[in-house]
């Protein structure tokens, strides 16, 4: 909440404020650890006062002192975490859900109720297989044009509703200028997915988007241990997002918010090892004779091309010149780093994203056959390198 945010009055540095984000009533309260609340249901003043407050909540409003009422509606731990994002994200506000796809869900309900008519979503492709999934699958009776970045004006209708775009793209890493998005949509709100590059690293607010969407199962928790999703925006966004998640019963399991909102205090550290390790590595693919490509987002002077990142991340793709039996062998052939999707966790992932992550993809938009996507861990850049050399140097062998 806006009135409990910062500590006195200066302005908290993102390391401190990844500590201290939601954390600012815990001394008064006589506590050193985030509280966990758990009731799904409360005590109730009265019948007058606890009907005001169920109403202001189902309407997407916060409590008011009829209390709390019923934890689909309202949960004070979910709401410690959706507040730290929200300043991490310099947002008003923020809305957890039990997962990304969740929380992308209720954003398009919630544009489909603000516009009173059926959406119609532009979207900027490459997207997480996920998210083009059900853009794709219109099941909100939402239809869906796909595109590039220079597209996004000839892709705009009459009744389209949302631009989607995701930048650094998964998995080739590529970069969307989203101020110049903002610009092409012009009316029409934008939405960013901020997964891969995380509050450390981009505020796509700052850039003019009306809504960043957070995977938080992926590196805000970042221990592979908990689901869950989060979008931040104005309040009077919020509060048509809340309304949807009142409704249709999304939001967060406070044991989950527990966990991804202790992740955000350890987040700069670990995004910023797990990029060191991840920019040794790129350099390390890069001279390897069997790796046709490299993609990992290229930085100049600390920035990215259009400005926006503040490094390069802990995600990057490399495709193997030996095309899909290349990766299918190397990718079975790691010992440290394990085969498995997600991303952004404390330990190294590899995956191929043409056949799990991009499956529902059509083939058209479908990464490369030889393409594996990393998530590098914490583990240490010598380790990692010699576990990469020795899966490579399994297609120079004949076993
Ligand atoms: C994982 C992921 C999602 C979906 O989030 P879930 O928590 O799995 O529902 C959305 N976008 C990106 C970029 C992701 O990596």
């Amino acid at each position: 909440m806006s009135d409990s945010r910062g500590f006195g009055e200066y302005p908290l540095g993102l390391e401190s404020m990844a500590v201290h984000a939601g954390r600012e009533d815990l001394s008064e309260l006589g506590v050193h650890a985030l509280p966990i609340d758990l009731s799904t249901t409360n005590p109730l003043p009265g019948i007058d006062l606890g009907g005001a407050s169920y109403e202001a909540m189902a309407l997407g409003g916060r409590p008011s002192e009829g209390g709390l009422v019923y934890a689909r509606l309202w949960n004070p731990t979910v709401a410690r975490f959706e507040d730290a994002l929200a300043q991490l994200e310099h947002a008003e506000a923020a809305v957890a859900f039990a997962s990304g796809m969740a929380a992308l869900s209720a954003l398009l309900l919630a544009r489909q109720q603000e516009c009173g008519r059926a959406l119609h979503v532009a979207a900027i492709r490459p997207l997480y297989g996920g998210t083009d999934h059900l853009l794709g699958s219109g099941l909100f009776g939402h239809s869906v044009t796909y595109g590039a970045e220079h597209e996004v004006a000839a892709m705009l209708r009459a009744d389209t509703g949302l631009v989607v775009l995701e930048t650094p793209a998964n998995p080739t890493l590529d970069e969307v200028d989203i101020a110049a998005v903002v610009r092409a949509a012009g009316a029409v709100p934008v939405v960013v997915d901020n997964t891969v590059a995380t509050p450390i690293l981009q505020n796509p607010l700052d850039h003019g988007a009306a809504y960043v969407l957070h995977s938080a199962t992926k590196s805000i928790g970042g221990h592979g241990d908990a689901v869950g999703g989060i979008l931040a925006c104005t309040e009077e966004r919020a509060r048509a997002i809340r309304r949807v998640r009142a409704i249709t019963g999304g939001i967060l399991h406070p044991l989950a918010a527990y966990l991804l909102h202790r992740g955000l205090a350890t987040l700069p550290v670990r995004v910023r090892a797990q990029q060191d390790t991840a920019v040794l590595l790129a350099d390390f693919l890069r001279e390897r004779p069997e790796v046709l490509a490299v993609h990992y987002p290229s930085l100049d002077q600390g920035r990215s091309a259009v400005g926006q990142l503040r490094g390069p991340g802990s995600l990057l793709s490399f495709e193997l010149a030996g095309g899909f039996a290349a990766a299918e062998r190397v990718v079975s052939r790691f010992r440290l780093a394990t085969h498995a999707v997600s991303l952004g966790g404390i330990d190294t992932l590899v995956q191929h994203p043409a056949s799990l992550t991009h499956r529902p993809v059509p083939p058209e938009a479908r990464p490369h056959a030889g393409l594996l996507r990393v998530s590098v861990g914490l583990e240490s850049g010598h380790d990692l390198l010699a576990d990469f050399r020795a899966a490579l140097a399994t297609l120079n062998s004949a076993n």
